[in-house]
């Protein structure tokens, strides 16, 4: 590992930041080498700030309908082999009530674009289950809405928002979305959800097509100014009906490597360990954990429709990725030194 690698990540640690060339060598160079001190680093990072804590969240995929079209995506609306569901509100409640009994005190709302959940109705669910547990973060991850919208959900009672930013390269972003998104509608919203008051999470898939290390600097430095609370990192893994069916998946080394980046970024910031990791590698949770990742998010939504929400290929929702195992995964992390907590895991502005 060359010297200068190893001042670039004091300069990480120390200040939080780093010139976009700066990330760029962290990301391309070095080897196994710098991605073991980078872990190392971050690893002590999230002790200090958070001790041996992992926070779970029950996540609920409340509805495989999506009215966009992104060229990845498994659940795109081209995609006709996709099975489609929605969760009732009565469904979801009760998910809820069955991850409150199993000790989950936060629960994320993940779905397509579904133009079923109109602000009465997703701000409605919002309201029924802040009634029934008062103690519970809600976090919603439901795509780009307008302001507007934001804010009666907002005022509703979300606490979060989960939507990955996917490339902070626009012609990146265009090559992965059909001509109808775009990346400055994207940076809109993300920007309405800060300045809303919610904790916001942004992040993006490792390995995705088209991408290259300085795509990967730029979302770096993305992340840097951005300050989110959230970062979702994972994988980009191919699904068998898109047109990146026969692309190569991200690898859990650059994946893991990223993380620990983002840590010594933001040392506070609440970092999953993601479901597609844990899909391309059976130690992919561990492995994330152990690079700086502080959170899991297991699958809570009902067994019913588990598989239905098939984002790419042999997405993992059973062992402890599965709400229902949650002494599996707590198991799991305390073999490598962790402890799962309950609580609901706010941020921590450090
Ligand atoms: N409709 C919501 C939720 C999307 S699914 C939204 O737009 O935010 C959540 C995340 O899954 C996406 O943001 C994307 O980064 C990820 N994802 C989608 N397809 C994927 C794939 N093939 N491999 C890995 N991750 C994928």
């Amino acid at each position: 590992m060359r010297k200068e690698i190893g001042a670039l990540i004091d300069t990480l640690e120390r200040e939080h930041a780093l010139p976009e060339e700066g990330y760029l060598a962290l990301v391309k160079e070095g080897g196994e080498e710098t991605a073991r001190l980078l872990a190392e680093r971050a690893d002590a990072v999230r002790r200090r700030v958070f001790g041996s804590a992992v926070y779970v969240r029950g996540l609920i995929e409340i509805s495989s309908i999506c009215k966009n079209d992104c060229l990845y995506c498994g659940i795109r609306r081209s995609n006709r082999a996709c099975e489609r569901y929605r969760l009732s509100k009565e469904d979801i409640l009760s998910a809820c009530d069955e991850g409150y009994a199993l000790g989950f005190r936060t629960f994320v709302l993940q779905g397509g674009e579904d133009g079923y959940y109109t602000d009465e109705v997703l701000g409605g669910v919002v309201r029924a289950i802040k009634a029934a547990h008062p103690d519970c973060a809600v976090t919603l991850s439901m795509g780009e809405r307008s302001r507007e919208s934001y804010a009666a959900l907002r005022l509703a009672g979300a606490d979060r928002y989960l939507l990955r930013h996917e490339t902070a390269d626009a012609a990146h972003y265009a090559m992965l979305h059909p001509e109808e998104m775009s990346f400055d509608n994207r940076m809109r919203c993300l920007h309405d959800l800060k300045a809303l008051g919610y904790q916001v999470g942004c992040g993006f898939m490792v390995g995705s097509p088209y991408q290259t290390p300085v795509h990967l600097a730029r979302d770096l430095k993305f992340i840097e100014r951005f300050r989110p609370q959230m970062c979702g990192i994972g994988p980009f893994i191919p699904h068998a009906a898109t047109q990146f069916a026969d692309d190569p998946a991200g690898t859990v080394e650059m994946t893991c490597r990223l993380l620990s980046i983002i840590r010594l970024m933001h040392p506070g910031v609440l970092l999953p360990a993601t479901t597609a990791l844990g899909s391309i590698d059976p130690f992919g949770r561990e492995k994330g954990i152990l690079a700086g990742a502080n959170v899991v998010m297991p699958n809570l939504s009902p067994a019913s429709v588990r598989r239905k929400y098939a984002l790419y290929d042999n997405k993992l929702s059973d062992g402890a990725e599965s709400a229902q195992c949650i002494g599996e995964l707590r198991a799991r992390m305390a073999a490598i030194g962790y402890e799962v907590v309950t609580d609901r895991g706010d941020y921590r502005n450090c």
